[in-house]
């Protein structure tokens, strides 16, 4: 046996938790993961269930099977990014609880973007809370009313989906921080979606070692019929924008509002890396791609 592995063997069986337990304790649960994948197999529904799974650190995936919700925990209170569909709420609220966390605790509800499928939990969870909720200024008159934006590209199927009201405590722009306790959740305005996407980033620590999380909003260029993208040169240029600014970031771990969209549960199995250099630049030339292909269907038709 070698040196090396001698000592190894020794930090090993003198201190094991030190050396072994700690970091792995800070990332992604995985058998949660596994179970959670299991369970959502060939679901495609916006509410169907799932179990919740830590993501990493302080940051908990408590959403359903195709729909992102994260819970950010502090000591001192606690931020719910997206509620998903009114229908998801009783399985969210039982995630919270799950984890052993309270639903009361939580202080700030965040969103991506003001379709029924990211915000039609929003005013249940923020009655079952008493949460406050920061909406960028375009989200916020939308989900004031309920009723979807007839200028969305998306209208012609959203009028289907009103969701109920909210009331927002805060208007949040590019650069506005939310904070609980030692959290800071950074927004950043992604328009092109939908008019008020926002974009959320924040350092999720268990002890050490802290990464970013960088939760980017949806960028799919999806349209309804009458809608064409072609008609409206000013929200085309608008995704544009939105695309080189994602792609410049370094947004370390990507969380997408639709799992799917970038792998995440894969990632969170570990059978894609959990934060992937690049992972940014390679959601915005999807985006980018998306547009490009629509744009083109557009001229042919
Ligand atoms: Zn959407």
């Amino acid at each position: 046996m070698s040196a090396k592995a001698l000592a190894l063997l020794l930090v090993m069986a003198l201190a094991p938790g030190l050396a072994f337990t700690k970091p792995l304790a800070a990332g992604p649960d995985r058998p949660a993961t596994a179970v959670l994948m299991k369970q959502c197999e060939g679901k495609e529904d916006f509410s169907a269930p799932a179990p919740p799974a830590r993501l990493y650190g302080n940051t908990y995936y408590v959403g359903t099977c195709t729909v992102s919700v994260l819970l950010v925990t502090t000591p001192q209170g606690h931020v719910l990014v997206d509620t998903a569909t009114e229908q998801a709420v009783p399985s969210i609220l039982a995630n919270i609880r799950a984890l052993g966390f309270r639903p009361e605790d939580i202080r700030w509800i965040v969103s991506s973007h003001e379709h029924f499928d990211h915000v039609g939990g929003l005013a249940a969870l923020q009655k079952a809370t008493g949460a406050k909720v920061a909406l960028s200024a375009p989200a916020a008159r939308i989900a004031e009313t309920g009723k979807p934006d007839p200028a969305d590209s998306q209208f012609g199927v959203l009028k289907d989906h009103p969701f109920a009201p909210v009331k927002t405590d805060r208007i949040v722009a590019s650069g506005s921080v939310i904070r609980v306790g030692p959290l800071r959740l950074t927004m950043t305005a992604t328009p092109g979606h939908t008019t008020g996407s926002t974009s959320w980033t924040w350092q999720s620590c268990a002890g050490k070692p802290c990464r970013t999380v960088s939760y980017i909003d949806s960028i799919s260029a999806l349209a309804a019929p009458p809608y064409r993208f072609s008609d409206h040169p000013e929200v085309v240029a608008r995704f544009r924008r939105t695309f080189a600014a994602i792609a410049a970031r370094r947004c370390g771990i990507l969380v997408t509002p639709h799992p799917s969209v970038s792998n995440l549960f894969e990632r969170m199995l570990g059978k894609e890396p959990l934060a992937q250099q690049d992972a940014c630049r390679g959601y915005a030339s999807k985006g980018s791609e998306g547009l490009d292909t629509q744009l083109a269907k557009e001229t042919t038709k």
